[in-house]
């Protein structure tokens, strides 16, 4: 690299040797099961060489996040993905060792390869080209590599929670290299119908949970054909689905409990309450009337939906940087899983992206994988995409 060059320019061979080295080093170190000290003190360390100002954050104690930042201005964009990962699962299932990454056919094997360990790599080799030219940077850009993703988005809700805002972000997860700007929201709930117990050979002197929960259900699969009639243009059908259910003790009892969990994804135009309410509703109304029967909702988890409007400048930016990579026009739309986005847009208010390479197919599962090639443009596209977007000036 010469001086004289643009922040936003790397030689592609410079890009695609230093991201598969990096994503390499990342694969090797293990990062699942809420241990990502050894991860983060890599960056550090790797940071701290090329005189990147860097900080960790700790949760509770544990190291969670490394955020760096370069540049100057009144403007800020972040780059986000996630340094941890689920656990490697069946080793028998992988053709490679999944703790050590495994270059064939143009790609690097192991666990996180893709989720998001690739992305992340991308980003920050994207970054560092950035850094090596801060003081013509225009705006502030400021990396996040967060802890926590796979456990609820530990690492991104805190930076939130701590204060940090920006202008833009991008949230390094799969895409194929075009830009999502919504994702739908997860409600989980338990659903639990109460009888009484009594001994089967005397019915009378009990209540059936299981019965009762049979109305429930079938009151709840009418609701989930009108759930599914629900839609939203960028993130598709809403979705209401009963996923477990376990019910009674023993073969001669009465059963006194019924149990059932249901997986409600919720659009960007829907909120948790209305969610919850009409669920609630319907399960209240099913139960048969008189037969001693209770129920009892549960929240198990939510993840709110999100979504950054069309003509925001992220998603301009990222929609023009991606037609010129790609070589076709590519519009914005809509992610299929959940990611810290939600915490981004929903907790600071930034207008956000999802955007990287590859597909999340192969995310969770084994012979999980990133192509070098998609991750070497991954990285001429986050530089193309913030270089667009500093040069406007709208919202
Ligand atoms: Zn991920």
């Amino acid at each position: 690299m010469t001086d004289d060059q643009s922040p936003f320019t790397i030689p592609p061979e410079f890009a695609r040797d230093a991201a598969r080295r990096l994503l390499a080093d990342l694969v090797a170190i293990p990062s699942h099961g809420a241990n990502e000290g050894p991860i983060l003190e890599y960056l550090v360390a790797r940071f701290r060489r090329q005189t990147i100002p860097c900080r960790i954050t700790e949760v509770n104690g544990a190291p969670m996040n490394v955020v760096a930042e370069v540049g100057q201005g009144a403007r800020a964009i972040i780059l986000n993905s996630h340094v941890d990962t689920v656990p490697p699962g069946d080793r028998a299932l992988w053709h490679t060792d999944p703790m050590i990454p495994t270059e064939k056919d143009g790609h690097i094997y192991g666990r996180g390869a893709g989720d998001a360990k690739g992305c992340l790599a991308a980003m920050i080799v994207a970054f560092e080209a950035l850094a090596a030219r801060r003081e013509r940077l225009p705006v502030r850009v400021v990396l996040m590599a967060v802890g926590g993703e796979e456990r609820g988005g530990i690492g991104t809700k805190t930076e939130i929670a701590n204060g940090m805002r920006a202008d833009a972000a991008i949230v390094g997860e799969s895409t194929l290299l075009e830009p999502k700007l919504a994702h739908k929201g997860v409600l989980r709930l338990e659903v639990e119908v109460k009888g009484k117990a009594a001994h089967a050979s005397d019915p009378e002197a009990g209540v059936n949970a299981v019965v009762a929960m049979a109305s429930v259900i079938a009151a709840l699969d009418r609701l989930a054909a009108e759930v599914r009639s629900r839609q939203e243009r960028h993130t598709g059908r809403a979705s209401l689905v009963i996923s477990t259910i376990t019910g009674g003790v023993a073969l001669n009892v009465i059963p006194a409990s019924c149990v059932i969990s249901i997986d409600r994804r919720v659009l960007p135009t829907e909120t948790e309450d209305r969610a919850r309410e009409e669920i609630v509703r319907t399960v209240t109304a099913a139960l048969p009337a008189g037969a001693g029967a209770t129920v009892e909702v549960r929240t198990v988890r939510f993840v709110a939906p999100s979504a950054t409007p069309e003509n925001a400048s992220i998603v301009r930016a990222a929609e023009q940087a991606a037609s010129e990579l790609l070589g076709r026009p590519v519009r914005a739309s809509g992610f299929t899983a959940t990611c810290d986005m939600t915490y981004l847009v929903n907790g600071g208010r930034i207008p956000s992206i999802i955007l990287g390479p590859d597909s999340i197919a192969l995310a969770h599962q084994a012979d999980e994988r990133m192509s070098i090639d998609e991750m070497t443009r991954a990285v001429a596209l986050y530089l193309r995409t913030v270089e667009i977007w500093a040069a406007d000036h709208g919202i």
